[in-house]
């Protein structure tokens, strides 16, 4: 008969957490997954709207690329779940993939549902139960992580994967919990902040343009110095409290620091056509409308709500007649189709942020294994962590190659194979 032993607990049902205890249950670990809601997975039901950008279909070095922050400490749990493996991985849990624009890499079927049931019935294939509670802290004893308190009492175990997730959409359970846990025993936590957010702005033409939604333009994002920290093409939308849409949760990624810096938005709004050809288009519909007023001859070129907004702007009343237009208020008019800017005030709260930037030190994890440098038989994994990517899979890819990292050793660590991690 074998000894029973305390079981390895995964603390987090998300992608990192049922990564990480697949694969510590394969490699024959009593495992044990702790999620404080009735089902597993509630984030990534919602990801990617609904359909899960699970990871993106490029080299490794190409995701490293699309992590802004520590990148250089996922080199090792990258390079030993690619996204290819990760790709292989759901394939064989049968769910079957297509790669769409961007590499993009999503299920066939595009329900991100499809990818929560394959790891849901993997772990009961595996026999891991998943116990609906609440972690509150961890127990250590001599620098040993030995249990952890959960709401309704106390559970032993052999080796903690921490994998809570961030502070954003706390409404998916992902309420900052794990920042506590780690700090308990030892860890620093590096300020959590809202990245790939919408961004506000004290400009009150965006409220009185809510609901306008741009496509196929470009956005150009400027620092203080006026260096360009971004710039593509896409969809962007207004609202009461400034801009939002896929191109701006894009580029906030790229806004590092809104305490220090200062970000200014500047949309072209007619990306198709330079200068000379736009002002042309300008001079024509002007001159076949010239006894029109300049809120009439503008609806050619702009989306209703625009066009008051372009006007005040530009400094033109409604009511001028496009044959009395001067030369400069066409070239005001230009640089606005052009250039039409935006000044940035700071991002909205981390609760309305795709991701959370910030979490748990990276050089207190040993980036090989996930094991905390703080206390023994800790592990951390997925957005937890002080690592954040931009959108297009990589978010999630960070997610599965960190999860599958800790999971490896922590599972090594469970049957007395792993390599004894010394406490700092
Ligand atoms: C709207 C939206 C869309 C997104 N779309 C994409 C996308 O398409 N592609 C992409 O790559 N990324 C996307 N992301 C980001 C991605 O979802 C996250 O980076 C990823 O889910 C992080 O995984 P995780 O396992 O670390 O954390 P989470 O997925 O947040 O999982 C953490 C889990 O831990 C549980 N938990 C928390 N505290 C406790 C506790 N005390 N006790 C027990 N359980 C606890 C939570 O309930 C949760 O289930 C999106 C995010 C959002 C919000």
């Amino acid at each position: 008969m074998t000894e029973r032993k305390e079981p390895l607990l995964v603390v987090g049902g998300g992608a990192a957490g049922m990564m990480a205890a697949i694969t510590a249950a394969r490699q024959g670990a009593q495992v044990e997954l702790l999620e404080r809601n009735p089902k597993v997975g509630r984030k990534l039901y919602i990801t990617g709207k609904g359909r899960c950008n699970v990871t993106n279909h490029c080299t490794v070095e190409e995701a490293l690329a699309s992590i802004p922050r520590n990148s250089r400490f996922l080199y090792s749990a990258m390079s030993r779940t690619t996204p290819e493996d990760v790709e292989g991985f759901f394939t064989k849990l049968g769910v079957p993939l297509k790669v769409e624009r961007g590499n993009r890499v999503f299920p066939q079927s595009d329900h991100a549902s499809d990818i929560i049931d394959a790891l849901f019935h993997e772990l009961r294939r595996l026999k891991v139960p998943v116990r609906q509670e609440r972690a509150l802290s961890l127990c250590c004893e001599e620098g040993v992580v030995t249990g952890v308190q959960t709401e309704t009492g106390r559970v032993f175990c052999k080796g903690v994967i921490l994998a809570t997730g961030g502070a954003s959409y706390p409404g998916t359970g992902s309420t900052g919990d794990g920042y506590e846990m780690a700090a308990q025993v030892g860890h620093t936590i590096v300020e959590p902040r809202p990245s790939l957010v919408p961004l506000e702005s004290e400009e009150e033409f965006c409220g009185a343009m809510q609901g306008l939604a741009l496509k196929n333009v470009v956005l150009t994002v400027r620092n203080r110095k006026g260096k360009i920290i971004y710039r593509d093409q896409g969809e962007l939308l207004f609202t009461h409290f400034g801009l939002s849409g896929p191109l701006v949760l894009s580029a906030s990624a790229h806004m590092r620091d809104f305490q220090k810096d200062q970000y200014t938005c500047l949309i072209d709004l007619k990306p198709a056509l330079d200068e000379p050809t736009l002002d042309a288009r300008l001079v024509r519909e002007l001159t076949e409308n010239a006894n029109r007023n300049m809120d009439h001859v503008l609806a050619a070129l702009a989306p209703r709500l625009l066009i008051p907004v372009l006007l005040a702007r530009a400094e033109i009343p409604a009511e001028r007649k496009a044959h009395d237009l001067t030369r400069e208020e066409r070239r005001r008019l230009l640089e606005l189709f052009k250039r039409f800017s935006v000044s940035i005030r700071g991002p909205r709260p981390i609760a309305e942020a795709i991701v959370t930037s910030g979490g748990v030190k990276v050089s207190e994890v040993d980036p090989k294994t996930m094991a905390s440098k703080k206390a023994e038989g800790l592990y951390l994994a997925g957005e937890l962590l002080d690592v954040d990517a931009y959108t297009g899979g990589f978010n999630l890819q960070i997610a599965w190659a960190t999860g599958r990292a800790a999971g490896e050793s922590a599972a090594a660590f469970w049957s007395g194979q792993g390599q004894e991690q010394v406490p700092e």
